[in-house]
């Protein structure tokens, strides 16, 4: 499967090569493949509180993601638009949008990741094989 990164916003486009962006309009030529994107990109992490750390793409790319740890789970909300392998793996990926899903599928195919979306977001083209809406306990609140 033919996997381009917009490096407009960060989105997955897959099979296909738009003139555009859909998400964020950047231009085609602005588009680059997976490969490219790990060589150029690292996903760095930094302290919010003792539970929460935010992570973001460097250069800058896609939006912010954050990992909450409830001192047994952890689990990231929203996920980072590059497939970093040296992350330290969380139980489940929580989206608050259906847009930005990053590179969800690849951590979910290298940690085993849960993969939770807003029940609207389910049908987008992104989301095959994700759950419903609902998260690991502890984590239901503002999900549901
Ligand atoms: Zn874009």
């Amino acid at each position: 499967m033919k996997l381009l990164i917009c490096l407009g916003c960060g989105q997955h486009l897959f099979d296909e090569e738009p003139d555009r962006c859909p998400l964020c309009g950047t231009a085609s030529n602005r588009f680059r493949a997976e490969k490219e994107i790990e060589q150029r990109y690292r996903v760095v992490t930094s302290k919010v509180t003792d539970q929460v750390r935010r992570l973001v793409v460097e250069p800058e790319l896609g939006i912010a993601s954050y990992r909450v740890e409830s001192g047994q789970d952890s689990v990231w909300i929203d996920c980072p638009a590059v497939f970093d392998r040296d992350l330290e793996r969380v139980e489940a990926i929580l989206f608050t949008h259906g847009d930005f899903m990053g590179a969800c599928n690849r951590y979910r195919e290298l940690w085993g990741t849960e993969v939770y979306l807003n029940e609207l977001d389910t049908g987008h083209r992104f989301a095959r094989g994700h759950r419903g809406p609902q998260g690991p306990r502890g984590f239901q609140a503002g999900f549901a």
